[in-house]
């Protein structure tokens, strides 16, 4: 018999931390911020003046990289990180699996007596890693493996830390032999190329010649789970597929609400500490932490940074967070979903666009007058509701699906929260003319020792997947083990599209006539506004009413990741991606069938495993559970000579009988993989095999609420969210 639950449950509570305790005073976590960072102060100090400058105007004025300057940028690169220890150095990619890939080369160059350091320009800017491993949805055949990394230098490069050394990490843009995108990062790189052009002739309509160029920025609030480890590798399902395939609903769950914001347990905290003391080194700037809804849930939000830099940075909290919580005896788990019947995770990305005129999607205290933030918000507006099947399925992926369209937020329906204030705007300027602004004012508490308190001009929603919070846009669909890149290229993207049509239809109407600006934007948003109010819903999301009325009102609904991912290959939104330049047809389908794909392949993956499990732990527990209610049942009759009550034996019985069955179900549906076209073996895995997998786990939990404890396999929800 398998002890492997009591086994975990004694190492839980014999738990000591095996590492010494951080020592905050000797260095304080400022002191270490970005100390492991190629950054701007160690490229002041370090590289020839006009290399220094050549790269900075790449990096902040988007210029063309000087390929001259790559030699001293290597060697000044070289010698710092040999002076922190590296050996190695790796360009870091991030392929379409949505991971990071990174591939190590030593500055060595081991024999010939004594060791040579071969790193230069040529090395810093190219890398070729063999390409034919990395899903490319049939852009590369396998006998053209060549791909190459190219050096991001706006994203700096970074020391990675282990105990027996450590590694230069540079990061970069990862293409195929024909130049086509095999990543997340190059589309990512010229969506924001695409939202600059566009966004600066909107400033310069507004008489801005000299801002700098626009970036978009992210921040990205990033929900986890932590159990621990011993837990996590006596489930199967969790090792293979990071979320639980069985489980009983405990009896008690996230309904105290007395989790979210409750105090750290002082493991997790003391892995929290870590992990951030980590990032900070990496010059990742995280800033917030909480308890999230559900038990050991939790939450970690850097200050947003530009949206390149964020989507790395994002990447390496996921790594840096995993890794930590190794050293503490948890397992961090990423999974949108790992527990059934509680909150899973999300990562909200929060987005908002500004230049050296600042965020421009700040309102001010008077929104009316500011016609500038009105244009940009509403080409958001535009841009969401003509586009919100892109947005949706840029958030679409298997785990993803049991949160949108499941009974938790946010819904698959994508739709605008703007708030009171600026609704009204918007209504006032659709009607005629913009004369105010509600006003927010101050809120008294009704206790004379406490200050009044400013009041915000409109309150939060939380269920909305795309709400206006004050000088951004939360985007709250994205999943919470997924790539930030995607929903990115996706935003900057649409919007750069509707900048350009706004400033097309402005240029129009004012035909280079300062004057007439004003005039003109009344009426271009006034029709843009009427067209696209649709997408705007102050309510109540997870309502049945707001359902009905989206229906009403044509917004898309799609449920999940096989309704959602066709229209990437729409040619509306091909020629989109085209037009300006982020994705071309070719690299459009690949990621299409690498997506469709993923799609199968994780279905795939957790039927197998819900099979193994049920049928070599499940199963067993019951057959014995049955074998010991049918021996005292007999033991009862020798003694008694009369029938005992055979309810609880005939139950399970019922129960192995109706497993045995939904098994055989199951492994019938999965018989049927392999049809040749992806869309429709997609939907043969939505529609035939996961209902299948379902039905076995429903059996499954029944038995587990009725077979002897001391002889059920895995541990419980109970156990796994409760002991820490
Ligand atoms: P909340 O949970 O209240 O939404 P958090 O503090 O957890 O807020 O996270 C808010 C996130 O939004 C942070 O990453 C923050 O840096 C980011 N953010 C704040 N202002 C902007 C902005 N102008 N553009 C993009 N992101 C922003
Ligand atoms: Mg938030």
């Amino acid at each position: 018999m398998s002890t492997a639950r009591q086994d975990a449950i004694t190492a839980v509570n014999m738990y000591k931390s095996n590492g010494a305790a951080l020592d905050f005073h000797a260095t304080p976590s400022g002191a270490l911020f970005a100390s492991n960072v190629f950054s701007d102060k160690v490229m002041r100090e370090r590289l020839p003046k006009s290399v220094y400058q050549a790269l900075t105007r790449t990096i902040r004025m988007g210029e063309a990289l000087d390929s001259t300057v790559a030699d001293a940028v290597a060697s000044a690169m070289k010698d710092w990180a040999i002076e922190r220890g590296a050996t190695h150095y790796a360009h870091v990619f991030y392929p379409l699996t949505g991971l990071t890939a990174e591939k190590h080369d030593s500055f060595l160059t081991p024999g010939e007596g004594s060791a040579l350091s071969e790193f230069s320009g040529k090395e810093l800017i190219q890398g070729e890693p063999d390409a034919s491993s990395f899903p490319s949805g049939g852009i590369r055949a396998t006998f053209e493996a060549r791909g190459y990394t190219a050096w991001d230098p706006t994203s700096a490069a970074y020391i990675l830390e282990n105990p027996n050394g450590t590694t230069l990490c540079i990061p970069t843009a990862f293409c195929s032999w024909t130049g086509e995108a095999l990543d997340k990062k190059t589309p990512v790189l010229r969506s924001m190329q695409a939202l600059n052009k566009q966004a600066q002739r909107i400033l310069k309509l507004f008489g801005h010649t000299n801002a700098t160029p626009v970036t978009a920025s992210a921040g990205p609030e990033q929900e986890y789970f932590l159990i621990d480890r011993n837990f996590f590798f006596s489930r199967p399902d969790l090792v293979t597929c990071g979320r639980t395939l069985f489980g009983a609903k405990p009896p008690k769950g996230q309904e105290f609400e007395d989790h979210y914001f409750g105090a750290i347990p002082e493991r997790v905290l003391a892995c929290m500490l870590e992990s951030e003391r980590e990032l900070y080194k990496l010059g990742v700037p995280v800033k917030t932490r909480h308890n999230e809804v559900a038990p050991a849930q939790y939450e970690v939000a850097p200050m947003y940074e530009n949206a390149n830099v964020a989507t790395d940075h994002q990447q390496l909290i996921m790594l840096t967070m995993k890794r930590v919580a190794e050293k503490y005896g948890m397992a961090c788990l990423l999974h949108e979903k790992p527990f059934a019947g509680i909150n899973g995770s999300g990562k909200h990305v929060n987005w908002s666009m500004g230049c050296s005129l600042g965020n421009l999607l700040a309102p001010g205290d008077n929104p009316h007058e500011n016609a500038q933030f009105l244009v940009f918000c509403a080409a958001v507006i535009r841009a969401v509701h003509l586009h919100s099947d892109l947005l949706r399925l840029s958030v679409a992926h298997s785990g993803n699906d049991h949160r949108l369209g499941a009974n938790e937020a946010p819904p698959a329906i994508i739709s605008i929260f703007l708030g009171d204030q600026l609704t009204d705007v918007f209504e006032q300027l659709e009607k005629g003319a913009v004369t105010s602004s509600k006003h927010a004012g101050t809120m008294t508490i009704g206790v004379d020792t406490l200050p009044p308190l400013p009041k915000h001009a409109g309150d939060r929603n939380r269920t909305s997947p795309f709400a206006f919070t004050g000088n951004r846009f939360e985007f709250r669909a994205v999943g919470s083990g997924q790539s930030i890149a995607g929903p990115l290229v996706v935003l900057n993207t649409i919007v750069a599209e509707s900048l350009d049509y706004i400033a097309t239809a402005l240029e129009k109407e004012t035909g280079g006539d300062p004057s007439k600006l004003n005039a003109a934007i009344q009426k271009v948003l006034q029709s843009v506004i009427s067209e696209h109010k649709a997408v705007l819903f102050n309510g109540d999301n997870y309502s049945q009413e707001w359902h009905d009325e989206a229906e009403k009102r044509g917004l898309p609904n799609l449920r999940n990741t096989v309704e959602a991912l066709p229209a990437l290959i729409a040619p509306k939104n091909i020629a989109m991606f085209e037009k300006y330049g982020v994705l071309n047809s070719r690299e459009i389908h690949s990621r299409y069938e690498i997506y469709m794909e993923r799609f199968c392949k994780d279905i795939n993956t957790e039927a197998l495993a819900a099979l193994s499990i049920a049928k070599t732990m499940i199963l067993p527990a019951a057959y014995r559970y049955q074998g010991e209610l049918a021996t005292t049942a007999n033991a009862l009759k020798a003694a008694l000579g009369s029938d005992s009550d055979l309810t609880s034996l005939k139950t399970v019985t019922g129960l192995i009988g109706e497993l045995e069955k939904t098994i055989a179900a199951l492994d019938a549906e999965i018989e049927k993989n392999g049809i040749e076209d992806i869309a429709a073996e997609a939907k043969h895995f939505q529609e035939g095999v996961i209902p299948a997998m379902g039905a076995v786990r429903a059996v499954a939990d029944k038995l587990e609420a009725i077979v002897a404890d001391d002889l059920w396999p895995l541990p419980s929800y109970r156990e796994m969210l409760f002991i820490k």
